[in-house]
């Protein structure tokens, strides 16, 4: 009985230690930042929080998103070891925090190149943390030999939600728009839109060559094959609620329904089953 005793607890301190980094986002110093080459002059970054677009070459650097502050030296570390050359702009894909905690640091010596509601979004922050260029739809920046085109898309995961595009290496960085392998986090007080997202989403897909290279928000690089069934994952469900709420019905009763099976899998994680019901139930009662 006492080694049966002695084996839960020591299994529970091995489970509390797997859970830990979860739970404590805020330790970072353990932090590895992993670079990869997605193609042409594009690399990315990873380490916690939103994943980091790159391009790298002759005219030195420009960056897509900066993690969190406390990986401002990290980061730096890993781009110069891509490029020797100054690190000239960095653009923002939308305001969350894990993809803009390090512009306090970046922008003391780098452009911040965002969406004008980014702007807004971010103005209780140090002024170097905001954004100096700000566009409404689009901007381009011509850089290490190609076109880099940063495209707005109105309210989906937030309501400053833009995807970058480099014309000649291929490689689109989605941001949150894009966050697979789990239900999305549409953030609806930060201008957010379950149907907008599924819009934006589609509307990406038909701007985009088939063959495009996708840098998503979190995770591995992806294929637009992959942002399709993303989007077909959030209409599918989306119109599940919306029969039952034409139906009648409560959202308890529809949490108590849930969703398919082959569905099931993308509620363990950050977003649970029940709160994307509640985040579709609540977008779609928005419009009413
Ligand atoms: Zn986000």
């Amino acid at each position: 009985m006492y080694r049966l005793i002695l084996g839960v607890v020591v299994l529970l301190i091995v489970v509390g230690a797997k859970l830990a980094p979860a739970a404590q986002q805020q330790d970072f110093s353990k932090v590895e930042i992993k670079t990869q080459k997605v193609a042409g002059n594009v690399y990315m970054l990873e380490g916690s929080g939103g994943n980091i677009g790159v391009s790298a070459g002759p005219d030195g650097m420009l960056i897509i998103d900066d993690q969190f502050a406390p990986l401002a030296d990290k980061i730096k570390t890993a781009l110069k070891s891509l490029n020797s050359g100054q690190l000239k702009f960095l653009l923002n894909t939308h305001h969350h925090g894990d993809h803009t905690g390090g512009n306090e640091i970046f922008g003391k010596d780098t452009l911040i190149v965002a969406h004008t509601n980014v702007r807004k979004r971010l103005e209780s922050k140090p002024k170097e943390a905001q954004p100096v260029v700000t566009y409404d739809k689009s901007i381009s920046v011509h850089f290490n030999g190609e076109e880099v085109q940063a495209m707005y898309f109105a309210n989906g995961h937030t309501d400053n939600d833009s995807i970058i595009y480099f014309t000649k290496s291929n490689v689109a960085h989605f941001g949150d728009t894009f966050s697979p392998g789990r239900f999305p986090f549409v953030d609806l007080s930060g201008g957010g839109d379950v149907d907008g997202l599924v819009s934006s989403l589609s509307e990406a897909i038909n701007r985009l060559p088939a063959d495009v290279k996708i840098i998503p928000g979190h995770g591995s690089v992806l294929t637009l094959e992959d942002v399709k069934s993303y989007r077909d994952m959030i209409a599918d469900t989306a119109d599940i609620v919306r029969k039952q709420m034409a139906a009648g019905k409560t959202m308890d009763q529809i949490k108590a329904q849930g969703m398919p099976d082959k569905y099931k899998n993308l509620g363990t994680g950050f977003v649970k089953t029940d709160t994307w019901i509640q985040v579709i139930y609540n977008s779609l009662s928005k419009k009413k």
